[in-house]
């Protein structure tokens, strides 16, 4: 059964990013799992929450919008149990997540954004515009399901609590649904609500500007594209009670440290676990780490997935080929 690969990811620590920035940094590798990405947790908690609550029949159809990693992770599960996926994409997702969908088995539909349910073009709208109107198909809804959340809660979080023993001082996560940072930033909070709990979106993304004023900001611009991460509305998966910062990172920087960290270390980052570097980059000073801290980044997925994307060019790690020394 699918759900037994599903978590217990390994927690290492990053001898390279602890060197540079002085203190212990620790990376949640959630590419181990099968659809190789974080989000076969809260696919799985979905799905089966559909099933036990009989929203579904046997041999229905799963139709969730995502910028791939949810939707694979859906079209797995769904079709291991014999359901059907629907994936309705933004066209802006990498080629490579694109033909993982297609090849696990997935309909798509590719979309022009992915601006929420009440933007007619977005990925949300038409997926909940298909499940009204097919006969046993269910829209699982990551931005608004809370078995989100209760994924990250149940299963991620207790991980990262025991792979640290407890001393985990610093999470550190990207912000797409909100779901990973809600739910991990809970359970953490709720044994030591020291446990700094901090979000990482792109540049022109208002959830930081929300989690400051508690409301939206008066203009919008268009944010950097970062995969996975930022949002121009406030998904109902995301809990501001448990974050205590978003940091905003731009998509040019992020690219930056995912090629010199492939070249320097060989740790090939996926697009928004690069982000999550670059803001370590970005706002050290702020961040004040000490040497004795326990520093979590949580790497949703792997950069094999953006080769087209980040690390198009030269991409040779330097002990490989040490004559190349930029990008
Ligand atoms: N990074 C990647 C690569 C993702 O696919 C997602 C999910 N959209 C996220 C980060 C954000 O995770 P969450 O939805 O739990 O906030």
């Amino acid at each position: 059964m699918i759900s037994k690969f599903i978590g217990n990811t390994p927690l290492r620590r990053c001898d390279a990013l602890s060197t540079r920035y002085h203190t212990n940094i620790f990376i949640k590798e959630e590419f181990h799992n099968p659809g190789m990405s974080a989000k076969d947790r809260p696919a799985l908690f979905m799905i089966k929450d559909a099933i036990a609550k009989n929203k579904i029949k046997p041999g229905g159809i799963f139709v969730e919008a995502s910028s791939g990693n949810t939707g694979l992770g859906i079209t797995l599960i769904a079709k291991k149990l014999g359901y059907r996926a629907k994936i309705f994409i933004s066209q802006s997702c990498s080629q490579e997540k694109i033909n993982l969908l297609i090849k696990a088995g997935a309909d798509i539909e590719i979309c022009e954004n992915s601006n929420g349910l009440h933007d007619f073009n977005s990925t949300q709208f038409k997926a909940q515009s298909f499940a009204a109107i097919h006969p046993n198909a269910y829209f699982t809804n990551q931005y608004y399901n809370n078995q989100n959340i209760r994924a990250h809660y149940q299963t991620t979080a207790p991980e990262i609590w025991e792979q640290t023993v407890g001393n985990i001082t610093h999470f550190i996560a990207g912000v797409g649904t909100g779901g990973t940072i809600s739910g991990v930033g809970r359970f953490l909070k709720e044994q030591r609500s020291d446990i700094k709990v901090w979000g990482i979106e792109p540049k022109g993304s208002i959830l930081s500007h929300f989690l400051k004023h508690r409301t939206l900001p008066t203009s919008m611009i268009p944010f950097d594209a970062i995969e996975g991460i930022g949002r121009n509305f406030v998904p109902g998966s995301f809990d501001a009670t448990y974050v205590d910062h978003i940091f905003q990172v731009n998509c040019q920087k992020t690219k930056h440290i995912a090629k010199e960290y492939y070249s320097q270390t060989g740790i090939m980052a996926g697009f928004s676990s690069a982000a999550v570097m670059a803001s370590l980059d970005c706002y050290i000073d702020k961040m004040s780490f000490i040497p004795t801290d326990t520093v979590v980044l949580f790497f949703p997925d792997h950069g094999d997935r953006y080769i087209s994307k980040l690390y198009n060019g030269s991409v040779y790690p330097a002990n490989i080929s040490s004559n190349i020394t930029s990008f």
